[in-house]
């Protein structure tokens, strides 16, 4: 994979792939870590007078054209700010007037194209729409690690037709996780959270080959425990998924990992501001009718004891629905152990978890936080991103 500072962008026209698939609210970038985490690409570019053309998302247009729901325009702003100068944003994705703003692109200027999930050809990978990208460059960097995992047009398609090269960030991502799984320093600590088992059945299944320490949180743990023989109440499970379950405790067992469930929670009948939560030990069972919605506090003391002897921690997913704060402890203490844990390397990767850190002001104190939440799952479980491999070919 060639990095960035390899080519010779002088006065060249780049087209640029990052992630900027960042939250807004009323027509407001609310958190710009995605943003910020490309900013040495993009001042790199800059710097080295390069015609920056940027190519981003936002959301799940439906691909027939513009949405407004869907405009980069907050996003083009909050670029601009950040570097100080204007970013302008393209009318449409592809048009004679794309091609003209192109055209009057200054070396050390950026341009930012309209969400390219407005012309459906960019999830299609169609390639006679990436021969149209194509031809607005000279050369292209790819620094959306976190869409890394799709094959779409602007990420694998281009890389056919055009010098590719990764930028800082997809560099510094892939090295992260690289080194995380090559070289740990032991114990191993990883926590798996979220909503589905179905979702991360294979990168569960892979970590229980490389860590020494494996925690389940969030609602994914019911599924592990239901095929245990606890009652689990009206808990969020998956019934389709407890054989594969049950195997993934019996591998956890013959690898040697510690695999760590709940074993209380904080449990309700509704999910809402002021629910009425009680402490269930699971060895009682959660009653028919009630939801665990978080970790209890034994749990809480078990992660956080476990987290705290972990020399290398990795984190993925909330323990609850940390979202409504009657169930929003657990995440929290979750949070709290990996940040304190300054004798660790501590690397987070998903949206969750991310914006628990952030929420609790403990982003300096992590070593690495991922902009790849699904693109992350996918490089641990052993898929070769489509976006890296399209890199690597050269
Ligand atoms: P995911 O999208 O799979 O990463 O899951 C994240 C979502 O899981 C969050 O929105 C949480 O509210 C939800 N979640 C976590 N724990 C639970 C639980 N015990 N019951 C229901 N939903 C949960």
């Amino acid at each position: 994979m060639r990095l960035v500072n390899e080519a010779d962008v002088n006065g060249k026209r780049v087209l640029l792939r990052v992630d900027f698939n960042v939250p807004i609210k009323d027509g407001k970038v609310t958190d710009d870590t995605r943003i910020r985490a490309v900013m040495p690409t993009i001042r790199y570019l800059m710097d080295n007078n390069a015609k920056i053309i940027i190519v981003a998302h936002q959301g799940r247009p439906k691909g027939e054209g513009y949405e407004r729901a869907y405009t980069l325009k907050p996003v083009a702003k909050a670029l601009g700010t950040l570097i100080d100068k204007d970013v302008k944003l393209t009318h449409d994705v592809l048009g004679m007037q794309t091609t003209a703003d192109v055209e009057a692109l200054q070396p050390g200027e950026v341009l930012m194209l309209e969400n390219i999930r407005f012309d459906k050809r960019e999830k299609s990978n169609d390639p006679e729409f990436s021969g149209r990208l194509a031809d607005l460059a000279d050369l292209y960097v790819n620094d959306a690690f976190a869409a890394a995992h799709r094959a779409h047009a602007s990420i694998t398609g281009v890389t056919e037709l055009l010098p590719s090269y990764a930028g800082f960030l997809m560099n510094k991502e892939l090295g992260t996780f690289e080194r995380m799984l090559a070289h740990p320093t032991a114990p191993f600590v990883a926590i798996l959270g979220g909503s589905k088992v179905s979702d991360k059945i294979k990168v569960t299944s892979r970590l229980i080959e490389v860590v020494d320490v494996l925690i389940i949180g969030g609602a994914m743990c019911f599924t592990f425990l239901k095929a245990q023989g606890y009652s689990i109440g009206s808990s969020l499970r998956e019934d389709d998924w407890l054989e594969p379950a049950k195997e993934l405790i019996e591998k956890a067992k013959a690898e040697g990992t510690q695999l760590l469930l709940p074993k209380d929670f904080v449990i309700a009948g509704t999910i809402s501001d002021d629910a009425e939560t009680s402490i269930v030990d699971i060895a009682d069972g959660i009653p028919e009718g009630m939801m665990g919605l978080d970790i209890g506090p034994a749990t809480a003391e078990m992660y956080k004891n476990a987290i705290t002897d972990g020399r290398t921690v990795f984190w993925n997913g909330p323990m609850g629905v940390f979202e409504v704060a009657p169930f929003a402890g657990g995440t929290r203490q979750v949070a709290t152990a990996v940040a304190m844990n300054s004798r660790a390397t501590t690397i987070i990767g998903g949206g969750d978890s991310i914006a628990a850190v952030n929420r609790f002001g403990y982003n300096d104190l992590v070593t690495f936080i991922s902009t790849g939440g699904g693109a992350a799952l996918e490089l641990l479980d052993g898929t070769h991103l489509p976006g890296v491999v399209a890199l690597d070919k050269e």
